[in-house]
């Protein structure tokens, strides 16, 4: 099922007969088997799924995920996700995912290197052309970008790669500093006060919650609970969010102060601001029914069921939406992949004031518009981010 409902969503835009029938599927998408030789005797094979969603704006931009849980519908759904981020940030890039099915806790870093080299080999045509510009996702990270340029040693074809290859100062925390933008700009108006008054719960502290949490927690933000998928830590007092951010490549919060708390647990905590930044779909309706939060800023992908959605409304919690608030990496991303072409240079602080401008522009017109149509802010998100591909497939002879 597609993330957005064109029909319902024809309230709004004008959407062209063609136009639909172009959006309610992909463009393309691949079923591939990865196999690998990780030994003597021993193989490892994989299915991977590769899709793209709709390139009316540009390449298809997204990134790599590498889970067990790795399927076609949730990449397709991810993919579809890229095409309305990216156009709702004026990002000239289209939507595009994969998928690895593997655990990646599971994998030495040999066999996750012969794994991304084996990716590259099937996907080579594709990435030597830049039809496709991959970046890290859940599983993955500069690491694997770096084996990728590795194989191909075009600093275009992938992005998110470490500094020393290429790769952009402020890549890695763009994604959480966009989504401490996005919850900056909410409180005043949603909350009644200025984040750094705010209490924060964040699920899933791998590289979006652990940066969404640092730069709240640099505004002064009080972060009262993080997790990782093994359970998390509660302080009412505050995390200590610098060593927290020190232990999360090891995925614990062992030797800080605080109690242990469950991931359920957290997403009910009566805080003002609950950040999902792990796996989607956490939110369900019966979930949604028990949250105590005012405001919440997704920074994982689709971590709302459309079920909730609706009881969120209902409740008066605001919710703003993944194509904004997550948009900080694909920003970056832009900027990294615009360097590389070019041969310039972009200071870290450059890439935070940039993500910055953009998001809070694109906030001020989701606003606007959820105001102007009287609708939730993920519907106005949509409604701008629809009218801007339509457009684009207009100017481009599409439709
Ligand atoms: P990551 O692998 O760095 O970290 C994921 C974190 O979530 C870890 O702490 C992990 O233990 C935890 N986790 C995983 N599954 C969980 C579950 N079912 N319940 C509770 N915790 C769980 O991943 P990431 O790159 O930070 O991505 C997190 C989310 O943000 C994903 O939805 C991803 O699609 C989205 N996202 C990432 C980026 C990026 O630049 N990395 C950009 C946009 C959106």
């Amino acid at each position: 099922m597609s993330v957005i409902d064109l029909a319902r969503l024809s309230a709004y835009v004008d959407i062209p007969k063609r136009a639909r029938l172009l959006l309610e599927k992909p463009e393309k998408e691949m079923s591939l088997r990865l196999s690998v030789r990780t030994g003597a005797d021993e193989m490892l094979i994989t299915d991977c799924f590769v899709v793209y969603y709709n390139t009316a704006r540009g390449a298809a931009k997204g990134g790599i995920r590498m889970s067990a849980q790795a399927s076609l519908e949730g990449t397709r759904r991810l993919a579809e996700l890229m095409v309305w981020k990216t156009a709702l940030t004026h990002i000239p890039f289209g939507g595009g995912k994969s998928g690895i099915c593997l655990d990646p806790d599971e994998l030495d870093s040999f066999e996750k290197s012969v794994v991304m080299q084996e990716y590259v080999h099937i996907l080579k045509e594709d990435l030597l052309a830049g039809s496709y510009i991959p970046a890290p996702d859940m599983g993955t990270g500069p690491r694997e970008m770096a084996i990728i340029f590795g194989e191909l040693h075009i600093p275009q074809a992938v992005t998110g790669k470490p500094t020393s290859v290429g790769g952009l100062p402020g890549r890695r925390e763009a994604t959480g500093r966009g989504v401490a933008t996005c919850a900056a700009c909410a409180a005043p108006d949603m909350l009644g006060k200025p984040i750094g008054e705010c209490t924060v719960a964040v699920q899933g502290f791998g590289n979006v919650g652990s940066h969404s949490a640092w730069f709240l927690a640099q505004q002064g933000a009080r972060i009262v609970a993080a997790s990782h998928i093994t359970g998390g830590l509660y302080n009412a007092r505050g995390i200590d969010v610098e060593q927290a951010l020190a232990r999360s490549p090891q995925e614990t919060f062992d030797g800080l102060q605080g109690d242990a708390i469950s991931n359920e647990d957290l997403l009910g905590l009566p805080v003002d601001v609950l950040i999902p930044a792990a796996a989607g779909g956490v939110i369900t309706e019966e979930v949604a029914g028990r949250l105590r939060c005012k405001l919440i800023v997704e920074g994982a992908n689709d971590p709302v069921t459309g079920q909730a959605d609706e009881v969120l409304a209902e409740a008066g919690i605001v919710d703003v939406p993944d194509i904004l608030a997550n948009a900080g990496g694909v920003i970056a991303s832009y900027v990294e992949w615009r360097n590389a072409k070019s041969g310039s240079f972009t200071s870290k602080k450059e890439v935070y004031d940039f993500i910055d401008q953009i998001l809070s522009r694109a906030f001020e017109r989701v606003i606007e518009c959820a105001s102007a149509l009287g609708v939730p802010l993920r519907r106005a998100a949509q409604v701008l981010a629809l009218q801007e591909v339509v457009t684009s497939m207009q100017e481009r002879g599409w439709l």
